[in-house]
């Protein structure tokens, strides 16, 4: 079993897609062994995403990202990394599979729905961003 790192971005919480997102993360037989609502600080955002520190996109990216709040996930099942990849779709949703969750809600590449860790060494960075040991079951 591998587990991935994932949150329910503010533009989907705030349309209220939430629960059709967790009911397509469900079907698809990932289990959740961590989950909570939080509104992130711009700082965290930037902590969260300081790979992309250098590019034009990351301030309005961290403004986004702590406009509202977000659900964060810890998911869990074998390859669980690369399928909720798959199950995400492409970051440009004009360029995201029929039936992903960014076809199918992103607003735009930025606010696109969803974020899913993209190595194994990058759900070790994440997962304990967000989560305690205490907090996944
Ligand atoms: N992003 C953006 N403009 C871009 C590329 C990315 O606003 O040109 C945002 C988008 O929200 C994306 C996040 O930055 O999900 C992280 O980018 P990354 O390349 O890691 O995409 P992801 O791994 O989320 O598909
Ligand atoms: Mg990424």
């Amino acid at each position: 079993m591998e587990r991935t790192f994932a949150i329910i971005k503010p533009d989907a919480v705030e349309r209220k897609l939430a629960g059709q997102i967790l009911a397509r993360i469900e079907e698809k037989g990932f289990n959740i062994v961590g989950m909570k609502k939080i509104q992130l600080t711009k700082k965290q955002a930037e902590g969260f995403y300081y790979v992309h520190s250098a590019r034009p996109f990351f301030n309005d990216l961290c403004a986004f990202m702590s406009r509202s709040p977000v659900i964060v996930l810890c998911l869990e099942k074998e390859n669980a990394i690369a399928d909720w990849r798959t199950l995400m779709g492409a970051t440009n949703p004009a360029n995201a599979e029929p039936g992903t969750i960014r076809k199918d809600f992103a607003v735009n590449i930025e606010e696109n729905s969803s974020h899913g860790s993209d190595a194994p060494e990058t759900a070790a960075f994440e997962i304990p961003y967000f989560f305690s040991a205490l907090e996944l079951v």
